[in-house]
């Protein structure tokens, strides 16, 4: 069994990235520039917001942080992400998610410019890469594509299979894996929550890729020997031994199917870092101009 280390990826991903923003800049050309808007305090949104302006630091990227307190109205949230499509020094931002409960996301994402939507949640984005054309993809399933890609996991004519349907991982996912590119070529089944007898499609799985959202949901007795695993799941779990007094577990009882698979990716550091990576890729791919020419 070999761990799909999404930490160790990535920084060498982070350090390829700075040698591309130093050979730009050296040519006279400005840094990219990211702009993330964080509404509200919540504590998870905190923490990933501080982490993408860490790495738009360690790429030689600007970066600006627009914070704002959760009494903010829609209104001055679209506002803001007006002034952002417009400003011609700002090559990409995010909105982070979610957004507090009186704000419509929907509107938010919507009024987002698909050529600076570097989160790649814009219809426009999901519509061209539903279509294979170039888009911002999203920046898990996005990840997830350069990890298999790096760790030269044959994808084409696999049996994939993807559990949950969210719009930013499972259905994005999907459709990547199932599209003539590489890596892709595989055959897809989508399962959710409507789905008969999950167990037996992840028992048919050569790649699963699991976004449920439910801490060790999928178990050794699930899955087939030799299966390529993809833990999406960032769950908070309660442990009063731990110093936060809760660890993080994904979607996979970890011990149980890392016994039987070939490649897995543990939580933390497997997806999460690739995730926060693809954004910093998404942001240099729309300074260069590479998506929307
Ligand atoms: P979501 O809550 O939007 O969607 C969950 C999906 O799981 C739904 O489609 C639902 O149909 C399906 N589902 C729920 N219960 C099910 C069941 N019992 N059987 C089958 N299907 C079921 O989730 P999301 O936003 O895709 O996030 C999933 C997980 O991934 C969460 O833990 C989240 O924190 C994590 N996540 C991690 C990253 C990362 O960077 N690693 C990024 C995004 C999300």
């Amino acid at each position: 069994m070999q761990i799909l280390d999404g930490k160790l990826l990535s920084q060498q991903i982070i350090e390829e990235i700075s040698v591309e923003v130093k050979e730009m800049v050296e040519a006279g050309q400005r840094a990219p520039h990211l702009a993330a808007v964080l509404v509200g305090d919540d504590p998870a949104s905190q923490v990933y917001v501080r982490n993408k302006v860490r790495s738009c630091e360690k790429v030689g990227f600007e970066s600006t942080l627009i914070r704002k307190g959760s009494d903010t109205t829609e209104e001055e949230l679209l506002e803001i992400v007006e002034q952002l499509n417009e400003d011609p020094a700002i090559d990409g931002f995010i909105v982070q998610l979610p957004l507090p409960k009186h704000i419509d996301e929907e509107k938010v994402t919507l009024a987002i410019d698909p050529k600076k939507d570097v989160d790649g949640f814009h219809p426009v984005n999901f519509g061209r890469m539903a279509q294979g054309l170039p888009a911002y993809l999203s920046a898990t399933p996005f990840g997830i594509l350069q990890m298999l890609d790096r760790y030269n996991i044959e994808v084409s004519g696999k049996d994939c299979v993807v559990l949950g349907r969210s719009n930013i991982v499972g259905t994005p996912i999907s459709i990547l894996l199932s599209r003539k590119a590489s890596p892709g070529n595989a055959t897809v089944t989508l399962c959710h929550s409507r789905t008969k007898d999950l167990k037996s499609h992840c028992l048919r799985a050569d790649i699963l890729v699991v976004a449920l959202g439910i801490p060790e949901f999928v178990k050794g007795d699930m899955v087939k020997e030799g299966v390529v695993i993809i833990d999406v799941g960032i769950n908070r779990v309660e442990d009063a031994t731990a110093k936060r007094g809760y660890r993080l577990k994904g979607d996979v009882q970890y011990e149980e199917v890392a016994a039987k698979a070939s490649f897995i990716t543990p939580v933390p550091g497997g997806v999460g870092p690739m995730t926060v990576t693809s954004l910093i890729k998404n942001t240099l791919r729309a300074a260069k101009g590479e998506v929307y020419k």
